[in-house]
């Protein structure tokens, strides 16, 4: 005979054994980069954060006061699943104007954030073993959650067109087979800043409709440009009923932390989203929603100041990049992110590749930086590397110490003679 206490002990130790779907769940890790700097800091070194989409830029005063106000009128309970009716209103409205289509209140369905609308679209739309064509580089998300709810991951590349960083659509096309459903497209992209042509984009839209695929337009940075204006393919004739617009006022109104966004696009479609909604977190935070309505409505000098102030970044990075040896830039007329390549960069300082040359730049200069591996595996035949500095967190001081500091320390182990 076993004593009780003997038979506990032989059971296996009680522990969390994690749900087999999150051996596929992938993340962001931008933000490991963002703890390996906090770390510098705090061991007192001199950082200057390029790694990190957020802005060092405060959301205007009249959101803030939107808001306050909106809480000592008692917002502070449940709202309708989808958002406020007068923000759903206005964000129709906007996004209407801005692509020449019209949406109505009811395809809209407000989120907490853009980022929750790809999780919830493939929720959505995508069984288990669908295929999706998403961006690589790109957002890691996309892949991460198509893969976590059991659809087959299907990435496809950006080329360098001399000037501008294009999609490679023959390559979308040729991965195209019967089981692919779903097309991603982050035109206005990050990391690489890229944007398509007209033609490009009608293209796509022509491939997306002979093939039958439902669309993620990834809008994220549709409303952070310099000059020209940006194109959507819901504009697009057919596309409009197939496609769900990702908008977040997150990057325009300088909102990260405030997590507003909407899923935009076909009612049934959207209707699901808001049911996910019901189930996840009931409405998006009811007070902050007269924030972003005020955004949305409102006054429109802080963005407008917000992308002059980002233009003089921008520009202070481009000439410090473009006269450091082996690095060479594209000048991009929206996001907020550049996409150098550094291939001839990486051979000068000797370094092994991406990770081995962020390292020793973030060692040697205090400059912190994403390459091109944080934005998913490298395609097989990419033979040149790339950084993706955002420069929506440093002032144009800290752009030119630092990236100055990044020249200088490249120019330095630059090869004699050469
Ligand atoms: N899409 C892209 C391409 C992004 O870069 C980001 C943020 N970095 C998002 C979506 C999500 O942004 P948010 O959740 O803050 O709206």
């Amino acid at each position: 005979m076993h004593s009780i206490a003997e038979d506990l002990a032989r059971q296996p130790e009680p522990g969390f054994v994690p749900a087999d779907r999150v051996q596929r769940l992938g993340t962001e890790t931008v933000f490991a980069v963002s703890a390996e700097a906090a770390a510098l800091a705090s061991r007192g070194r001199t950082v200057y954060p390029f790694h990190l989409g957020d802005l060092n830029i405060p959301t205007a005063d009249h959101i803030v006061e939107a808001m306050d106000r909106a809480i000592r009128d008692g917002r502070t309970t449940y709202c309708p699943n989808a958002g406020i009716a007068p923000l759903r209103e206005a964000l129709a409205a906007d996004v209407s104007a801005a692509r020449c289509v019209t949406y109505a209140a009811d395809e809209v369905s407000v989120q907490p954030g853009g980022k929750p609308v790809i999780g919830k679209f493939l929720m959505a739309a995508m069984n288990a073993g669908d295929e999706v064509l998403y961006p690589n580089p790109g957002f890691p998300i996309y892949s991460s959650f198509v893969e976590f709810l059991g659809g087959v991951a299907v990435p496809y590349g950006y080329l360098d067109a001399g000037d501008r960083y294009a999609i490679d659509i023959d390559a979308i096309e040729r991965r195209i087979t019967p089981r692919t459903r779903i097309l991603i497209l982050n035109d206005l992209h990050n990391p690489t800043a890229g944007e398509c042509t007209a033609e490009e984009l009608e293209r796509i839209a022509e491939l997306a409709l002979r093939h039958d695929l439902l669309v993620l337009s990834d809008e994220a940075y549709f409303d952070v440009r310099f000059e020209g204006a940006s194109r959507s393919i819901v504009s697009l004739p057919g596309m409009q009923e197939r496609t769900v617009i990702l908008y977040t006022f997150s990057k325009k109104y300088a909102m990260t932390g405030w997590r507003l966004g909407a899923a935009i696009g076909p009612r049934p479609l959207v209707d699901i989203i808001t049911q996910l909604n019901v189930n996840l977190e009931s409405c998006p935070n009811h007070f902050a929603q007269y924030g972003a309505l005020e955004a949305l409505t409102g006054d429109q000098a802080g963005p407008r100041e917000m992308m002059a102030r980002l233009k003089g970044r921008r520009d202070a990075a481009l000439r410090i990049l473009n006269a450091t040896p082996g690095v060479r830039c594209h000048t991009p007329e929206s996001t907020f992110y550049l996409y150098p390549d550094v291939t001839d960069a990486v051979r000068l300082t000797g370094c092994a590749g991406h990770e081995d040359f962020r390292r020793l730049l973030l060692d040697a200069t205090g400059v912190s930086f994403c390459t091109r591996l944080h934005f998913g595996k490298a395609l097989p035949g990419e033979n040149r590397y790339h950084l993706r500095l955002a420069y929506s967190g440093v002032s144009t001081a800290q752009i030119e110490e630092g990236l100055g500091a990044f020249k200088a320390f490249i120019e330095t182990t630059e090869p004699a003679g050469s």
